[in-house]
Order: structure tokens, then C-alpha cells, then sequence
């Protein structure tokens, strides 16, 4: 059964590896057994991902070989996954697409989490880009169905691949693309660009910030972020709405996001970024 999924993904152009499966009676199919840290989820070849193919007499030979593997797709080539393994995870990922899940692609993992199929971004794995959610993109993989999990369930499909896969939205490749490069000391070519992007990366950065170090976040972005209002380069309103969305995800309260948002922003406007000069204020 699993030959034939394999044959099917490899048709759609995803390369397709062989995967140890769980021992049915406890732990992995590989040498280690009941010892295996990451039982029915790691490569059955020796180079793991690197040798993934869509060649069909090579997945027979395989699978000929493995019958009973898991099927592992690589990812970053035709699909990007989103990897949720917690109510957290589904919660962050929900946020980041706006409230609202895509008709796309949807796993249910053998282990109880999801897996959301997207367009491929370009960019690589992101470990914990939110707590419960990993982002598996080029050079890596996933455990597709119709493979089983060491819990015993099988992972399935909730929602099939169709003609076309969705794309991740703004606040996902965002975060995903990470904060922008430390700032050079070179003039800026396109100021406004880089207040957008800077934007983008201080709300993400406020939206995960860990609790203890929140407030100090929020304090920062709006300080560097009110140096960008102060220079005419982000519109004030915009730039607090963004600031306020991002410390109410992090789990803020309003009064003190307000008062927060406030006294940083003044500060920063005071010292307005010089995209000539691009250097830090004393
Ligand atoms: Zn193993």
C-alpha cells in the first residue's frame, strides 16, 4: 500500500524516500529497536535525503526491498510543510494566516498534529518558528501518508492535494525569512522599503517574544520603529496597530501595551533614523 502512495507522490513530481517504520511490537525497524530516539520518522539510506527521487524503478526497488517502509517526501521542491504538533502550534499557525486555515492540503499525523502542505518559499527548515510549529522547506522532509506512527495510527489525509497548492500569506514568509540583515553603517538605498521591512521583523520579533522579556521587546521595537515615524518613514497609526496586534498575540494586556507603545515611540521620534547615515544614536 504504501508502494503505491509512493508511486503516486513521485508522479507529482515529489521526491520520494524510504522511511524505517515503527516495530509493532515497540520501537523501529532499524537496528536500534525499542532504543531508537525517532522511531518510524528517520531515512532508510544511508545518505537520507540527498538520494530522494521520483524515479519509479528506484522506489519499486525499495520498496521491493522495505515493504513495510514509511514513505518520506522531501520538501522544498514541489511543497513547503507547515508541521504542527500542539494546540499551540495550530493556534500560531491560525494567527499567521489570518484566522483562517486554507483549503489546502491537510495531514492529520499518526502522533495527533497537523501537516499543511504550501507553496514552496525557498527557504529552508525553521525549527520552533513558533512554539508547537516547525517549517519544513528545503532539505527537508516529511512522514506522509499513508505511513504509521509509533503511536500505532496511521497519518492521513483530512483534506487531499488538488490542482494547486496555497501560498504562504505576508506574516508567515515574514517570519519565516527572519529580521533583516544588522544594519551595514552604508546609506540606505530605499528607505521606505527597509521601514516596511523593519516593520514586519519588529512585530514578529514583539509576537514571540517569551514571557519575562515582553514588555522589554515591545519597548525596543518602538523605539527604533518611532525613529522611522520620526524620519517621515512609517506612518504613526499603522505602525501602533502592528506593534499593539503583535504584543496582544505575545499575550500582553492593552493598558500596558498603550502605555508601552507610547513612551517608546515618543522616545524614538526624537531621534529620527538618518537613512544617509544609518547609525545608531548614542
Ligand atoms: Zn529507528
Amino acid at each position: 500500500m504504501s508502494l503505491t502512495a509512493a508511486l503516486a507522490y513521485a508522479r507529482h513530481g515529489i521526491p520520494v524516500l524510504p522511511v524505517h517504520a515503527p516495530d509493532p511490537r515497540g520501537g523501529c525497524s532499524c537496528d536500534r529497536g525499542v532504543t531508537c530516539p525517532r522511531p518510524g520518522k528517520h531515512p532508510h539510506l544511508r545518505h537520507g535525503l540527498t538520494e530522494a527521487s521520483t524515479d519509479p524503478r528506484l522506489i519499486e526497488l525499495w520498496w521491493s526491498r522495505w515493504p513495510g517502509a514509511n514513505v518520506g517526501l522531501r520538501t522544498g521542491v514541489t511543497m513547503d510543510v507547515a508541521d504542527v504538533d500542539s494546540a499551540e502550534g495550530w493556534h500560531g499557525l491560525c494567527h499567521l494566516l489570518g484566522g483562517e486555515f486554507p483549503a489546502g492540503p491537510r495531514v492529520r499525523t499518526g502522533g495527533g498534529g497537523w501537516h499543511f502542505w504550501f507553496r514552496p518559499l525557498g527557504h529552508g527548515n525553521r525549527v520552533r518558528l513558533l512554539p508547537g510549529l516547525d517549517w519544513r522547506g528545503v532539505g527537508g522532509y516529511v512522514v506522509a501518508p499513508p505511513s504509521r506512527h509509533a503511536s500505532g495510527a496511521d497519518y492521513r489525509w483530512v483534506l487531499r492535494p488538488g490542482r494547486s497548492l496555497p501560498e504562504g500569506p505576508t506574516a508567515l514568509r515574514a517570519l519565516i525569512a527572519g529580521p533583516p540583515p544588522p544594519p551595514s553603517h552604508r546609506p540606505i538605498a530605499h528607505p521606505s522599503r527597509y521601514a516596511r521591512a523593519a516593520l514586519i521583523a519588529e512585530a514578529d520579533r514583539v509576537a514571540r517574544a517569551p514571557a519575562g522579556t515582553r514588555n522589554d521587546t515591545l519597548n525596543r521595537a518602538a523605539f527604533s520603529l518611532g525613529r522611522l515615524v520620526g524620519a517621515g518613514l512609517l506612518d504613526q497609526a499603522d505602525t501602533m496597530r502592528e506593534l499593539e496586534d503583535a504584543a496582544r498575540f505575545a499575550g500582553l494586556g492593552r493598558a500596558e501595551i498603550r502605555a508601552t507603545l507610547r513612551s517608546g515611540l515618543t522616545a524614538g521620534r526624537r531621534a529620527p533614523f538618518d537613512p544617509e547615515l544609518n547609525r545608531d544614536v548614542a
